[in-house]
């Protein structure tokens, strides 16, 4: 009998696990002067700085941790996706690993809610805290007064997820049969060119990914095949599958 094969399934979160994206659905559902005012900057501003500037401003208005809290639990999140990595994890071959420019407290609090608090091995984003007084304190994961990645395929100054995919698969030190890898945006097209050809990206449509994969996936040399999903379900057939 052959070994178990031994499998890497790496998430994004933001419209990948979760039918949403975190920094922006807070301030739509709590303070949408401040998501117009992020709509605003976001191209003078690096995203994970105006998140945390966004934080401060709706901290000083009275916004609340509860609030926020709450504001999590309740959004879009589909039940399938909760199933397709509840049933793979259970068969006991996947190892999962978080890759998210969130934040560590929007992930596990909403992560939490869905009873789903020990599916990953390593949830890798940017730190938050909260602050006694109620502030929710976040910073890059990249610390911008030191040493900085060095992504040559436009990953933002806070993360480059390449680059942390490749060190979390150096400290691991297994060598995966198969890495399926979960994504929706464009700067998920960085880690995706680090996998081979055996491996799997699970590419959400219509949004960034889909667009740079069609635009770049050849000149940069993208090996792995890419399989499109819309909705959650389709994950669960896929997940299935593996
Ligand atoms: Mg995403
Ligand atoms: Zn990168």
């Amino acid at each position: 009998m052959s070994a178990p094969k031994k499998q890497l399934v790496v998430f994004d979160f933001d419209w990948s696990m979760a039918d949403q994206d975190t920094d922006r659905w807070i301030f739509e559902v709590l303070a949408p002067d401040l998501r117009r005012k992020m709509k605003t900057l976001k191209d003078e501003v690096q995203w994970t700085d105006l998140v945390a500037q966004s934080l401060r401003e709706a901290y000083a208005r009275g916004i609340t941790r509860e609030q926020i809290i709450h504001t999590l639990e309740i959004m879009p999140y589909h039940p399938a996706m909760v199933r397709a990595v509840t049933n793979l994890k259970k068969r006991g071959e996947t190892t999962f690993l978080c890759l998210s420019n969130a934040n560590s407290v929007f992930i596990s609090t909403i992560l939490k809610s869905k009873g789903l608090e020990d599916l990953f091995d390593e949830i890798i984003t940017n730190p938050a805290e909260w602050d006694p007084s109620g502030l929710l304190k976040l910073r890059r994961r990249v610390d911008p007064e030191g040493p900085q990645h060095s992504c040559k395929v436009g990953c933002s100054p806070n993360m480059c997820k390449g680059e942390e995919l490749e060190a979390f698969l150096a400290r691991k030190g297994v060598e995966y049969d198969h890495i399926a890898y979960v994504g929706d945006g464009s700067n998920d097209f960085c880690p995706i060119l680090r996998l081979r050809a055996q491996d799997t990206n699970f590419c959400r449509t219509g949004r960034g990914l889909q667009k740079r994969i069609e635009k770049e996936g050849e000149k940069e040399g993208l090996k792995c095949k890419v399989d499109y999903w819309g909705g959650a379900w389709e994950i669960e057939e896929k997940f299935n599958k593996l």
